[in-house]
């Protein structure tokens, strides 16, 4: 998992443009139901900061609470989903790894969830799997 000092990332149309000054110290697949319906794919990538190293370029993402401790961050404009929070661990801020310029730079580490993995998506890699989250 490497990424360059300084990358930068946003939604599909651009209103939301984001800038990342750290590699992120964690990043997982997600196949949690919220994940598949809320970004409209099979898994959920996700990529974890704290969150003073993520600065907003232009404006924020709209959030919704998806569950009652996570809020889900998208751009009002075009409906990408970006960000995630939970409540609970406020110095934390996650993003998708997909939303990122140079999305290769960054790999998961493990799988979470995979108790609601879909039946036909075939995991092909070693990584750690978890059946809920990781605790
Ligand atoms: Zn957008
Ligand atoms: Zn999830």
């Amino acid at each position: 998992m490497t990424l360059k000092l300084t990358n930068q990332g946003g939604c599909l149309c651009g209103a939301i443009r984001y800038q990342v000054d750290a590699t992120p110290f964690d990043a997982d697949y997600c196949h949690c139901h919220q994940c598949q319906k809320s970004t409209g794919s099979v898994v959920g990538a996700w990529m974890d900061f704290k969150g003073e190293q993520v600065k907003w370029l232009t404006q924020q993402p709209k959030e919704y609470a998806s569950s009652e401790h996570v809020r889900r961050g998208f751009c009002q404009e075009c409906g990408s989903q970006i960000s995630f929070r939970d409540l609970r661990y406020p110095e934390y801020l996650t993003l998708s790894i997909s939303s990122l310029d140079e999305p290769n730079t960054i790999s998961p580490n493990y799988h979470i969830y995979t108790d609601s993995k879909l039946s036909w998506l075939t995991i092909s890699d070693e990584l750690p799997k978890y059946s809920k989250n990781r605790s």
